[in-house]
């Protein structure tokens, strides 16, 4: 009999000690946040391990590499031995892409395949438009990022192009024969070239496990038992992938909580982990309700902004820990106020003995916090941003990996279009033309069966240069095109280790990147400096080009990598299922966030969801603040309304410290957005044509006296059919509600 797993069930409540030592088979925690769901699942790592189950037969997916690695560390910590470092671990798309590196031909490919991220996934779609002649002038075409969209989403969903066109973008059906021809081209292309978006890494490591027994067996038997976390946030394809890599066994443990559902635009749909007692019949269910994160107080309001969601699974979740302050809420006279506030609440804490690490600022979109960046540099505070702009979306490092790219798989016809363009005097024109020399991509059945483990053979970058070499160069760019090809050889003689050719293209790629960015260059120099660190842990730079495709390295905004004790600042998305003392939410503003371009009431219960996210994320110190005023792309400063959630949390849960001045703005008629009527409560009202009635006897009407629980008495200035209302508060000036969502009380 196993021994007894004594660290494993150690510091667990009993729920979370039923679900860690719950026998081999489905098991499902839904709960609230922070209430212990990935500490549950790390040590139900820990105790399979224990239980004698082999280390390497396990395999974890999470939402990020980082999150595998730590959740796989702390397991380690309960264990005795280093015996959990085999447990293999990262996201979805990293295991595909190690699973498919080695399946490849199963599915047409060579394992040297080149994954494309979202920038290279529209380059090709603009270089499809243009030799497919499609999108000329005159039309309103859509753009390439809609028709990515629209191929994703139909790939996710499995609708199928015509019927999603139909029905969910009905505005474009005079182009659904171009839309149709694109995606079509798309796949060929990126089959032919040897290329994956992230979509595809999904859709082909389901497609083997769907289509081939052997493999799927193999698999099985490498892979024993699985545990996912925030299952929330799997999209179809993920969850059928999970359930044909864990049969017939079943020996899988997912954990997850349908309130903090927040990736809907790459297809995770929050209903989807009730399919997964559906999907595996018998299924343990097991609710978590005790927040060991949060003060009571933050709980109550974290709460408070949920409570509204239309459709969720009810938890009740309570809080033990000891009380602390209510979460302040905070309106800025403006940006700058806002950041300064931020700045000096960080200053208290710090004084108070919080290390800097242990606070973070959240926000909805990168770019909300550059001012607050600015103010932290003048202060001196170090940082770390997450979620923000990625390296590799920039120019010029895409410039360089393209050299690489190309070494690694000589028929990324993509990156051979990119390096060939840097040439000085060469246009697409002359590059298409080299490019169509190459010989040709062999067609992928070609690759099936030539050695099922190393993928099929790969494309020798030899015959390439050999048509480099042959072909006829323009006096005007002889030199650079010469230049190229010794780079290329070099490249080829130089062996795998990512530093020295790195180095190489550097040298090459210098006096072009000058020629390119005669501005900017100091600081897109300090990003190509950033690559040297990043290579530096890899042996071989496939694995460095995988890895920077599937987790790309953020911009370092702070130059602060490798300082310790750096405040975080991070979007509400990369905060996901992470722990600070101390959060502030900052642009807690209408049109920032929720974001301006939630449309729908999907879209608007999905920025809900984001907002309990971020809110959850706090221990003892939570802060909410907006500015009142911001200054539009015009540099005109326009007034700012709060975001409608906090109108919804009861304010005497909150902490109102005095607020100043209200600012001095022309317009109080901010551009505004109306949300569709919520299912049941639109139709009925519309009919009555106009207005929607609030809870009250007496209706609403312009010149009504008003109260709103959170600004207090006001007069109705205008109504806007059917769902919103101008209303001037006596302390709070103009606002604009929306009916659905403000408890407005006529009086
Ligand atoms: P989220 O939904 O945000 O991902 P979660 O449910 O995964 O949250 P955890 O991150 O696992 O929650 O736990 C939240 C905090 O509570 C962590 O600091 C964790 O160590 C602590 N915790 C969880 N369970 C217990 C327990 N039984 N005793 C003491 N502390 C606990
Ligand atoms: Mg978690």
């Amino acid at each position: 009999t196993p021994v007894a797993a004594a660290e494993a069930l150690a510091g667990l409540n009993p729920a979370q000690r039923e679900a860690v030592s719950a026998p081999a088979g489905p098991i499902l925690v839904i709960a609230g946040a922070g209430s212990g769901k990935t500490r549950t699942l790390v040590h139900r790592l820990a105790y399979l391990v224990e239980q004698g189950v082999a280390p390497e037969s396990l395999l974890l997916l999470t939402f990020t590499r980082k999150a595998a690695q730590e959740m796989i560390a702390r397991a380690g910590h309960l264990l005795p031995d280093a015996s959990c470092r085999q447990v293999t671990g990262g996201t979805f798309h990293a295991t595909a892409n190690l699973i498919l590196r080695r399946y490849a031909a199963h599915v047409g490919y060579r394992a040297n395949f080149t994954i494309l991220d979202q920038g290279d996934a529209e380059g090709i779609i603009n270089l499809l438009k243009s030799s497919l002649g499609l999108g000329g002038a005159g039309r309103r075409f859509p753009s390439r990022r809609l028709l990515l969209a629209i191929i994703s989403k139909a790939a996710n969903t499995e609708i199928g192009i015509f019927d999603l066109v139909e029905s969910q973008y009905l505005h474009l059906l005079e182009f659904l024969d171009d839309i149709l021809l694109i995606a079509e081209h798309y796949r060929r292309f990126k089959i032919s070239h040897g290329l994956m978006d992230y979509d595809d890494l999904l859709l082909y490591w389901r497609q083997l496990l769907r289509e081939n027994e052997e493999v799927r067996a193999e698999l099985g038997r490498r892979f024993q038992a699985l545990l996912v976390d925030e299952y929330q946030d799997t999209n179809p394809v993920q969850a059928e992938i999970v359930r044909l890599l864990a049969a017939p066994r079943n020996h899988v443990m997912a954990v997850g909580d349908d309130a903090q559902s927040i990736y809907s635009f790459r297809g995770a749909d929050f209903r989807n982990i009730m399919e997964f007692p559906k999907q595996f019949p018998g299924t343990r269910i097991i609710r978590l309700e005790e927040n060991y994160r949060s003060t009571p107080e933050i709980l109550q309001v974290s709460n408070a902004i949920i409570a509204p969601a239309p459709e969720q699974y009810r938890k009740n979740l309570f809080s033990k820990l000891a009380g602390g302050g209510k979460p302040v809420l905070y309106a800025a006279r403006n940006e700058g106020a806002q950041a300064r506030f931020v700045v000096e609440n960080i200053r208290q804490l710090q004084a108070s003995g919080l290390p800097t690490e242990e606070i973070a600022v959240l926000f909805r979109s990168g770019f909300h916090s550059y001012k607050l960046e600015l103010e932290l540099a003048a202060a001196g505070i170090s940082f770390e941003k997450r979620g923000g702009l990625k390296l590799t979306e920039s120019a010029h490092i895409k410039d360089v990996l393209a050299h690489l790219r190309v070494l690694c798989n000589p028929a990324d016809r993509l990156s051979w279009h990119r390096l060939l363009l840097l040439l000085d005097k060469i246009g697409p024109k002359t590059a298409a033309g080299i490019i169509d020399r190459f010989p040709a991509p062999a067609a992928a059945e070609d690759a099936e069966g030539t050695g099922g483990e190393e993928g099929g053979a790969e494309q020798p970058l030899a015959a390439h240069l050999q048509v480099l070499a042959a072909y006829p160069a323009a006096k005007g760019w002889q030199q650079g095109f010469l230049l190229l090809q010794e780079l290329l050889a070099d490249l080829q003689a130089a062996g795998p280790a990512p530093l020295p050719l790195l180095e190489l293209v550097l040298v090459y790629y210098q006096p072009i990147f000058q020629r390119l960015y005669p501005d900017d260059y100091p600081r897109r120099q300090r990003d190509l400096e950033q690559l040297r660190p990043l290579l530096a842990g890899y042996q071989d730079i496939r694995d460095f080009l995988a890895d920077t495709a599937l987790d790309p390295p953020a911009v370092n905004a702070g130059g602060a990598e490798g300082l310790p004790d750096r405040l975080v600042l991070s979007t509400i998305h990369s905060a996901k299922g992470l722990e600070w003392d101390s959060v502030f939410i900052i642009h807690l503003a209408e049109g920032k966030f929720p974001s301006g371009q939630a449309e729908d009431d999907e879209q608007y219960e999905e920025e809900r969801r984001l907002f309990y996210v971020a809110a959850t994320r706090a221990k003892r110190n939570l802060y909410l603040v907006y500015p009142r005023e911001v200054t539009g792309m015009d540099r005109r400063p326009a007034l700012c309304h709060p975001s409608p959630f906090l109108g919804e949390v009861p304010p005497r849960l909150l902490d109102l410290p005095a607020v100043g001045p209200p600012p001095a703005t022309a317009d109080p008629y901010p551009k505004r957005q109306l949300y569709r009527p919520r299912p049941g409560q639109g139709e009925a009202s519309s009919e009555e044509g106009g207005g929607r009635q609030p809870a009250a006897d007496r209706p609403l009407a312009v010149g009504a006296r008003v109260r709103h629980p959170f600004f207090g008495p006001g007069v109705v200035v205008r109504m806007v059919p059917p769902s919103t209302v101008d209303v001037r508060f006596d302390r709070h000036g103009f606002k604009t509600l929306h009916l659905d969502y403000a408890k407005l009380e006529t009086l």
